[in-house]
């Protein structure tokens, strides 16, 4: 996979070239020099001039010279020319070759040694002029991610090392009629002619997904990549190169949105929904420019003492031609795109300074993504913002979700500890959607558990989730955690968990997210509420 064979034979064919113009260069000079003896010696000069005046003055022996003379010349000249035209015969061959190979070069990808996109593309037209309802043809894209994040860390070696091996695991697992070509910076693209059926190609992602799971091995360490996959099939999806390549990205492009390694196959909706996240990325942009996405804050209930002991900060964006984004939506954008360390330092440095202005009693919690857990330096970004603000460690709680635990090269790991030590609680968020294992999650030091509304908002009519719940809870207690139970909505959830040990609630039996200005009148009602509240927990808005 390497370019080393090709580099020696133009080397070859410069040399060559070099050599015989210096080979010619010497004969000829020789030869003068040669003749410029034999002319002076021999006199050749003055019997020439003789000669010219007629044959009959001319003496036996100067005939003889001359034949010899003209036989040595065209014996002369005759190897002259044979060895000349071999030569060129040779400079031909060569120079065939080394076009041939620079034809080749900027065919392929010259790190991988992979077919690029120009090869990629004239594969995949060879293969749609055959395409028909009984010859379908595959188109995958593949997307890495984290390749960025690889060359910041471990610089462009590392981050080549890794790409390099991907498409090595990749290339290992493709079938022999596959093509597998680098079409650009971190994008893959496979034409997988004549598949049976679309077992074909999902079987295949899966597999280079699994492959892309295990670490790649680089210099300084470490690193993680993760793929997601977009398919587009001939003739279904249609039979012109551009269009069928289009949607694969368009697969792709959603894939991607998907936030965890996944594989996708082109519909005709996304079209449209790539047309308006192309849009709310843009305006996110805007936005966090002009710093106007808020935090909200929705409050965190002590069940058994029916009080609330702080706030988890939940953005907010409204937005003059989109109206209100969720942050479900424009999150995932934020860490697709980058975008999510300037958005969620803009936002923490918010909801510090609003938290500053609460009673001391009071917590902030603040969501960190798993994107933003990837950068070594957060902790100190994190601790550098409370010391600005003022806002004591200690009154601050991160939540952060499985995904974290999943990674594997320790980053977030570092951070967490860091900020740990520094004496901010860690909660464990969404807790049972995500694919962390137990031990994973016990080599991480929690302090709380949020038990996902998923299960919450199940506990009246689901025995799964109140089975669920109930382990849960157990679990927590069995390691010293405290629990939250998300998305609390009626009494009977809360009894429920009341019964069962959950420490703290959250949800819109309490109360929905209040921008800051909201506060005081809630804490106002809290007061009122408590004064006279007799018969357990009610809404905060009752
Ligand atoms: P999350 O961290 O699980 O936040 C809780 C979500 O549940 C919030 O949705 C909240 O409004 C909603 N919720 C609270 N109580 C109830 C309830 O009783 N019933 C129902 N059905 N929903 C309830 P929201 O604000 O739309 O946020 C969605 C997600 O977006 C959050 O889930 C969090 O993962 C992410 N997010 C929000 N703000 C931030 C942020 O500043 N940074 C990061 N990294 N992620 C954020
Ligand atoms: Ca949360
Ligand atoms: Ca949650």
């Amino acid at each position: 996979m390497n370019s080393t064979p090709r580099s020696r034979v133009l080397h070859a064919a410069w040399f060559d070239w070099r050599s015989s113009a210096a080979r010619d260069f010497i004969a000829l000079f020789g030869g003068v020099v040669l003749a410029s003896i034999l002319a002076h010696v021999y006199e050749l000069g003055p019997r020439l001039f003789q000669l010219g005046q007629g044959y009959a003055d001319s003496a036996p022996d100067d005939i003889v010279f001359i034949i010899f003379v003209a036989f040595f010349l065209s014996l002369a000249l005759t190897i002259f020319s044979v060895r000349r035209y071999r030569e060129l015969v040779c400079e031909t061959k060569a120079r065939t070759i080394a076009e041939g190979e620079a034809r080749d070069l900027a065919r392929h990808d010259p790190l991988t040694g992979l077919p690029n996109r120009r090869l990629f593309d004239e594969k995949l037209d060879a293969c749609l002029a055959l395409a028909s309802d009984t010859h379908q043809v595959a188109v995958l894209m593949l997307g890495l991610d984290g390749f960025k994040r690889i060359k910041d860390t471990h610089g462009h070696a590392g981050g080549d090392k890794a790409l390099c091996e991907f498409a090595n695991r990749v290339a290992g697992i493709l079938r022999k009629d596959g093509v597998l070509a680098r079409i650009g910076d971190d994008e893959f693209g496979i034409v997988l002619p004549d598949i049976s059926s679309l077992d074909v190609p999902t079987n295949l992602a899966r597999r280079i997904v699994a492959s892309a799971a295990d670490t790649f091995a680089v210099e300084t360490g470490a690193a993680e990549l993760g793929v997601a996959i977009g398919i587009a099939i001939a003739p279904i999806n249609g039979v012109n190169l551009r269009e069928l390549v289009r949607r694969a990205d368009r697969a792709l492009y959603r894939a991607q949105g998907d936030g965890r390694p996944c594989v996708r196959f082109f519909e005709p909706e996304m079209d449209m929904h790539v047309e308006r996240r192309i849009q709310i990325e843009r305006e996110l942009r805007s936005a966090i420019t002009a710093d106007i996405i808020e935090p909200h804050y929705q409050p965190l209930v002590s069940l058994k003492g029916n009080c609330i002991i702080g706030f988890e900060a939940l953005a907010r964006w409204e937005n003059r031609t989109l109206g209100r984004v969720p942050p479900d939506v424009f999150i995932p954008i934020a860490e697709e795109t980058g975008l999510i360390n300037a958005l969620g330092d803009q936002l923490f440095r918010r909801a510090c300074f609003d938290a500053k202005a609460w009673p001391e009693a009071f917590m902030l919690a603040f969501n960190i993504s798993p994107i933003q857990l990837r950068d070594p330096a957060l902790g100190q970004r994190i601790l550098s913002i409370l010391g600005q603000t003022g806002l004591s460690p200690s009154r601050l709680e991160i939540e952060i979700t499985e995904s974290a635990f999943v990674e594997k090269t320790g980053v977030a790991k570092a951070v967490i500890d860091e900020l740990r030590q520094a004496g901010v609680r860690i909660a464990l968020d969404d807790f049972g959607t995500g694919y962390a294992t137990l031990s994973q999650l016990l080599s991480f030091r929690l302090d709380k558990i949020k038990i996902d509304r998923s299960f919450v908002s199940h506990l009246d009519d689901s025995t799964d989730s109140r089975v669920i719940v109930r382990a849960i809870l157990g679990l927590a207690k069995g390691f010293g955690l405290t629990t939250t139970a998300e998305g609390v909505e009626d009494a009977g959830q809360l009894a429920y968990l009341l019964a069962n040990g959950c420490t703290e609630g959250q949800g819109y039996l309490f109360s929905d997210a209040v921008p800051a200005v909201g506060i005081p009148a809630l804490l106002d009602r809290e007061f009122d509420r408590t004064a006279v509240a007799e018969d357990g927990p009610r809404s905060l808005h009752a």
